[in-house]
């Protein structure tokens, strides 16, 4: 299978690791790999995401007396990877191409990464549900990235949401295009930074409103409205829209640019052998993407300690895992 998205973009280098998602995962096979000297690459959606990102506290992760927030340890990990030499790149992961020896990532914006092998560490926090009129208006009104689709709505009114620090992000972004746009929060929380929260609600065209629940996207050949629920109040209206911009997260594996390439159970997790490697020879996998029983922050970084050892052992052709000392 060949994918051509015609970008224009060239690919610089063949880095030994491709890592998808930087939660404690990812973070910690990158900690492994670099050290290694495996030229390592790790790539995310946004800063403080996935489920490590959005915890605000957390106090038994081993050697680090907390509390501290999730982001804060992330942080303290990613640094650990960087001065090993792990490069960190933004970027949401949309397909791979694993047909090769070198295997391709290609982001949302239109970049292609290639590696020898990949780590797939992208965590469970998918969408399982839709929203009433989501199908039906994808491409004419409702989208998934505010970089590819911000431009279209520019001095018009849009919805966007979510309740993180990606959403958030993403909403800075499109504000600048948009004549109004109503940020939608289904509970009465942001689970993200208070910086970022603070910068969009100081933003002249942006209005947050908090317990908001998406009932249905409505429209005729594009998005015209969208109807939600105050569920404070208990009442509905139409606001009046012409986008809907969706950054909502759930407990689904993050698996969708994998495209069927790699075997999974019925549940969309992804199947490993003991030295967590997938079913795609130089393809491996770590941490919740794997639904594993125990999803704790600390189990996460074992496997991906695992997966980078096993990664080592397949590109220098060693006949087992050794450790590192
Ligand atoms: C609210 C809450 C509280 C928790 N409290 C604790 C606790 O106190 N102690 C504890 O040990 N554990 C706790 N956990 C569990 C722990 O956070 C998870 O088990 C752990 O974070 C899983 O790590 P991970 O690296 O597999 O995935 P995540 O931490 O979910 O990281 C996934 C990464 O993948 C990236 N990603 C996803 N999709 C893409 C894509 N398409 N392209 C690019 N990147 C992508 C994300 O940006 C993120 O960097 C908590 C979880 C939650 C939700």
């Amino acid at each position: 299978m060949a994918l051509e998205f015609g970008l224009g973009y060239q690919p610089q280098e063949i880095y030994d690791v491709i890592i998808i998602g930087a939660g404690p995962a990812g973070t910690t096979a990158a900690i492994y790999t670099a050290r290694g000297g495996l030229k390592t690459v790790v790539l995310y959606r946004a800063e403080s995401d996935g489920a490590l990102g959005v915890t605000q506290k957390i106090e038994n992760y081993p050697g680090v007396k907390g509390p501290i927030s999730g982001y804060e340890l992330l942080t303290i990990m990613r640094e650990q990877a960087k001065s090993f030499g792990a490069e960190f790149v933004r970027g949401k992961v949309i397909a791979t191409d694993f047909s090769g020896d070198v295997k391709k990532v290609f982001t949302i914006d239109g970049r292609e990464f290639s590696g020898k092998t990949v780590i797939v560490a992208s965590g469970a926090m998918e969408r399982t549900n839709k929203f009433k009129g989501e199908d039906e208006f994808l491409g004419r009104g409702v989208s998934y990235c505010g970089v590819c689709d911000a431009a279209f709505f520019k001095d018009q009114p849009v919805a966007v949401v979510g309740d993180d620090d990606y959403a958030l992000e993403e909403a800075e972004f499109i504000s600048r295009f948009v004549s109004r746009l109503y940020f939608l929060v289904p509970g009465s929380k942001i689970k993200a930074r208070e910086e970022l929260v603070k910068e969009l609600e100081e933003k002249g065209n942006v209005e947050i409103l908090r317990r908001h629940r998406v009932i249905e996207i409505k429209g005729d050949k594009t998005v015209e409205a969208v109807r939600v629920k105050d569920v404070e109040a208990g009442e509905e209206k139409d606001l009046a829209v012409n986008g809907v911009f969706i950054f909502l997260g759930g407990t689904k594996p993050s698996v969708d640019f994998l495209m069927g390439q790699v075997e999974m159970t019925g549940d969309h997790c992804i199947v490993v052998n003991e030295e967590m490697m997938t079913s795609v020879p130089g393809v491996f996998a770590a941490g919740d993407v794997l639904c594993t029983s125990i999803k704790q922050a600390v189990i996460a970084a074992a496997d991906g300690c695992k997966a980078a050892l096993a990664v080592d052992k397949f590109l220098s052709g060693k006949a087992k895992i050794t450790s590192q000392w």
